[in-house]
């Protein structure tokens, strides 16, 4: 078996974000020598953590040029740390940082690179990588002979690595001085009012553009629905996913759920998030919403049709009824 470089970037304090972990224990268990490659103002408490889960060679790229994301620094950190290792593979978490950087690496190096890996493992001697095609539609494992290559595995795929830190001795790298164009100065996120989207929630809460139509009454009820929905995920920790009809009217401006936004769409031109669980409330469940659910454990979905896309096979449990009453109870319950 070859070796296996791990390439990861470590967090402000120098260890390992989840995202990085997950990695780890994709690559120790494909089981191969572990190599682990760090980037990062700072780098022991990480590889204190690689010592753990064994690693037989540990190397880094240490300074504060590599603590902030930027394709010129992370490249050329990601380039040195395989030429330092020699490892044919390597296995990186799919973070923003990563996607942007890796690809040109490989290219640099003569190598490949696969993205949105969702599993990794021996088939017949040699390391495969399992990943979806067509917006979650078809799914193939992979193998190849080109070297090095290079895979970025999707975020919670693999339970992340928890062992206990080793002390580690590490292989320092060092790299000639990289020109960069790119100061970054800060962070600046969509104004989506609050925090919605939290990838690690236990459930999905979607909601569609039901909430924002004319109910029995003959009236539409935008701000009650705002209430019920923020209430229901500050009391259930949820994440807030919606369709694109509703994320379309919200980017449009209009009197509709201030706190969403593009970022919340799931679907075929949206997110394909995974939660154990997914709620659907006042969405119809088309095809091209429904396939964004691809990685979710188990599918409700509360809808006055009886006859919508959810209970065509979509849903393991519709409830035919109004979202508003449903959503109102339970927060009363949550609450209570
Ligand atoms: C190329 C392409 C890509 C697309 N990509 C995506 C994508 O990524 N994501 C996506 O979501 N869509 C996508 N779509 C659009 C998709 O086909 C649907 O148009 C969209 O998902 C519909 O959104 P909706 O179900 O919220 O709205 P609607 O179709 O308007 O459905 C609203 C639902 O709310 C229900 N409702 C109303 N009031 C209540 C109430 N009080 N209680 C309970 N239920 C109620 C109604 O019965 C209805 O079923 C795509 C389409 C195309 C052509």
């Amino acid at each position: 078996m070859e070796p296996i470089l791990l390439l990861a970037h470590t967090e402000a304090d120098g260890s390992l974000g989840k995202p990085a972990l997950e990695a780890l224990a994709a690559a120790k268990n494909l089981g191969g020598e572990l190599h682990v490659g760090l980037a990062g103002a700072e780098a022991q408490p990480a590889a204190d953590v690689a010592a753990g889960a064994g690693a037989a060679r540990i190397f880094a790229v240490t300074g504060e040029a590599f603590a902030q994301p930027r394709y010129a620094t992370d490249a050329a950190a990601a380039e040195a740390l395989l030429r330092a290792s020699g490892a044919g593979m390597a296995i990186a978490a799919g973070t923003s940082r990563w996607s942007r950087a890796l690809a040109g690496v490989a290219f640099r190096l003569g190598g490949r690179i696969d993205t949105h890996a969702t599993a990794l493992d021996i088939r017949n001697g040699v390391p495969a990588v399992t990943r979806w095609f067509y917006r979650q539609r078809l799914e193939a494992v992979l193998t190849r002979s080109q070297r090095p290559w290079m895979v970025l595995l999707d975020t919670g795929c693999v339970a992340a690595w928890s062992g206990a830190a080793g002390v580690a001795r590490v292989e320092t790298v060092a790299i000639p001085a990289v020109e960069t164009r790119t100061t970054v100065s800060g962070t600046r996120s969509p104004e989506a009012g609050e925090q919605t989207i939290r990838p690690d929630a236990k459930l999905l809460f979607v909601a569609g553009a039901g909430w924002t139509k004319k109910q029995a009454d003959g009236a539409t009820h935008a701000p009650e629905a705002e209430k019920l929905i923020l209430d229901f995920l500050r009391a259930s920790q949820a994440s807030l996913g919606g369709s694109k009809s509703l994320v379309d009217l919200s980017g449009e401006g209009e009197a509709v759920l201030r706190f969403m936004t593009h970022l919340n769409q799931i679907g075929q031109t949206g997110a394909t998030p995974r939660h154990p669980k997914g709620l659907s409330t006042c969405c119809h469940g088309e095809e091209p919403h429904a396939v964004g659910w691809r990685f979710i454990g188990q599918r409700r979905a509360v809808n006055l049709d009886a006859n919508c896309g959810w209970a065509r096979g979509k849903a393991d449990v519709l409830y035919v009824a109004d979202a508003f009453e449903v959503i109102r109870e339970m927060n009363a319950l949550l609450e209570g």
